[in-house]
């Protein structure tokens, strides 16, 4: 295994990224610790939601340290019509995550405690959002909320809006307060193919069969250990590939972009009747940021 890696690099909320050139695969390993924490203490989210909304943190995570720009950002959007949960959101952007969820107290509370992502959705649709920043401009897939977990649906978009075979793992726990999340993508990105439109997808070739044998032996209890570095479950997967690279991904913090500054730009952008209406007697316009859970009295 080459690396670039500090050996006393802990991965504690910076992802690890991982290429086998003689497969033409490439991977993502991240752990979320306090960066989790911070995002799930601005709401009092009940059991199922905070690991719901953990779990896509988790595959946000994976998606944005794909990216190569530091202004590109990557937005994941869990939608449906009627179900317990209305909307999922959470993007990154240069090593920043935030994520919300908006659904039902009280139709969530007669799920019962481990509701299936149908029982939580109903039927429903992912949204990925790839936005490019500057020459790769913005790409956006929306394939259905099917499958057991966010990153089997996920792995749906990849091959049928990116036709890149994928395989994401994810694990997410709940320690009374404390919530634990890692997740694995591993891709297959045949020699030279890397950001052009493939005309036919192959998920039986061989080397990825390969790869998926190998990947899919990590166990969940694995993926949370914290005795266990990200690159040591590399070296579990893949030691007998003849040439694994790994480099550290850019640490993760809560990030957000509310600010009274930006809301009074966002505002000062609508008509001036649309202002009127939205004030209060003081002439205060109230703005809430979902992802924060506050409020920003804005004078615009
Ligand atoms: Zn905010």
């Amino acid at each position: 295994m080459t690396n670039d890696v500090d050996a006393a690099e802990t991965f504690s909320d910076k992802p690890l990224a991982f290429t086998i050139p003689s497969r033409d695969a490439r991977g993502r390993l991240v752990r979320l610790d306090s960066v989790l924490q911070e995002i799930l203490s601005a709401h009092d989210y009940p059991a199922p939601i905070a690991l719901l909304l953990a779990e896509a943190l988790v595959i946000a995570s994976l998606l944005g340290s794909l990216l190569k720009d530091d202004d590109a950002q990557v937005t994941m959007q869990a939608q449906t019509e009627a179900g317990t949960v209305r909307l999922l959101v959470c993007d990154y952007r240069a090593g920043e995550l935030r994520g919300y969820v908006d659904f039902d107290r009280e139709r969530l509370a007669e799920l019962g405690a481990n509701p299936s992502l149908f029982a939580l959705f109903g039927k429903g649709f992912l949204a990925i959002t790839f936005d490019g920043a500057g020459k790769q401009g913005r790409y956006q897939g929306i394939v259905p909320l099917e499958g057991e977990t966010l990153g089997e649906a996920c792995e749906t978009y990849f091959v049928q809006s990116e036709q890149v075979p994928s395989l994401i793992k994810t694990a997410v726990r709940l320690d009374g307060d404390t919530c634990s999340a890692a997740g694995l993508l591993v891709q297959h990105l045949p020699e030279g193919e890397e950001g052009r439109e493939r005309l036919h997808t192959r998920l039986d070739h061989p080397e990825w069969e390969h790869v998926m044998a190998l990947a899919t032996t990590l166990r969940h209890e694995e993926l949370l250990d914290p005795e266990l570095s990200l690159e040591a479950i590399v070296w579990r997967l893949f030691h007998e590939e003849t040439e694994v690279r790994t480099i550290a991904g850019h640490s993760l913090v809560r990030g957000c972009r509310c600010s009274p500054e930006h809301y009074r730009d966002v505002l000062m952008k609508f008509p001036e009747e649309e202002r009127a209406e939205m004030r209060d007697d003081e002439g205060i316009i109230t703005v809430d940021c979902a992802f924060c859970s506050r409020k920003f009295p804005v004078a615009a």
